[in-house]
């Protein structure tokens, strides 16, 4: 990896390791989710770094692509559990990671097995390892505790200005038998449930990313456009980060940002939840095999 390239992804890293840090102590019941996300954002920011996606708070059975609305009113209570996902990026270098927390005190149990399965998972990466194996470390030590893995999550390659690269890193033996290079950057994201490990869309959906620039009639569409285009490249954004900087009208942007899923100029990202009543908590860390050497970026 080239040098440049190394120094970017190694300050992504110390930056959401920061800024995790800081949100785990801070994150207490009554605040809103909204406040949350904003709050971890700017914190991002404000060290050097931007928000690679928007901030992931998945409560109680959601497990991942949930982020407040602009309007979301909804506050953390005192027996949640929240799973915090946040990434950094510099300059299109990513560094993703997560934890959650819980607040009921019940579900302490359920956050050691998706620790232990990355844990697990991080002393089986080296270059030439199989991508099963990792999966199959990963789902023993949360099968261990007496939870099952989500099978239809799983982690992820990256690469510049983008979150889901190959090779998709799953959390069971999946049989996939090509192995890990030199070179390589991805996250490890293990997630523990007490459900039946597999998750389903919802129907609201607050993050995209732009898929083609295929020209559109709109103009305020093709101002959402280019500034996707200048300000996020093809990493994920909120449809909140548009407000302040494009000063649409709530109309005006709904039937832009519709008109720009018709025409498959950007994709949304549904929330992802287990069955309702459920628990699901997540544990996350970006690596680069680099020469020999595994290097955790948080
Ligand atoms: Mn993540
Ligand atoms: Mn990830």
């Amino acid at each position: 990896m080239e040098k440049e390239e190394l120094k970017n992804y190694l300050k992504a890293g110390k930056i959401l390791g920061e800024v995790l840090k800081k949100a785990k102590k801070s994150i207490k019941p009554g605040q809103k989710l909204l406040e949350i996300a904003e709050k971890t954002e700017k914190d991002i920011i404000s060290r050097g770094g931007a928000p690679a996606f928007p901030a992931n708070l998945s409560k109680n059975h959601y497990a991942a692509h949930f982020t407040p609305s602009f309007e979301d009113e909804e506050v953390l209570g005192e027996k949640d559990l929240l799973t915090v996902d946040l990434g950094v990026h510099i300059d299109g270098f990513v560094a993703d990671a997560a934890f959650t927390i819980d607040f009921s005190g019940e579900n302490g149990k359920m956050i050691e097995a998706s620790e232990d399965a990355l844990e697990a998972a991080l002393s089986v990466i080296k270059e030439g390892v199989e991508i099963r194996k990792i999966g199959k470390a990963i789902e023993n030590a949360i099968k261990k505790k007496g939870f099952n893995p989500i099978q239809n999550l799983s982690g992820h390659g990256l690469e510049r200005w983008t979150t889901h690269a190959v090779p998709s890193i799953p959390n069971i033996d999946n049989n996939d038998d090509r192995v890990l290079e030199d070179g390589m950057v991805i996250a490890i994201e293990p997630f523990a449930t007490d459900g039946k490990g597999f998750v389903r869309e919802g129907m609201q959906a607050e993050i995209f990313s732009l898929e083609e620039k295929r020209p559109v009639r709109n103009m305020d569409a093709r101002k959402i456009i280019s500034f996707i285009d200048e300000t996020y490249h093809t990493l994920p954004f909120a449809e909140r980060w548009l407000m302040d900087e494009l000063k649409l009208s709530e109309f005006k942007r709904k039937i832009a940002m519709r008109e720009l899923m018709q025409r498959k100029c950007i994709n949304a990202f549904p929330i992802l939840h287990e069955e309702e009543g459920r628990i699901v908590t997540q544990t996350e860390t970006s690596v680069i095999l680099n020469s020999g050497k595994l290097i955790r970026l948080v």
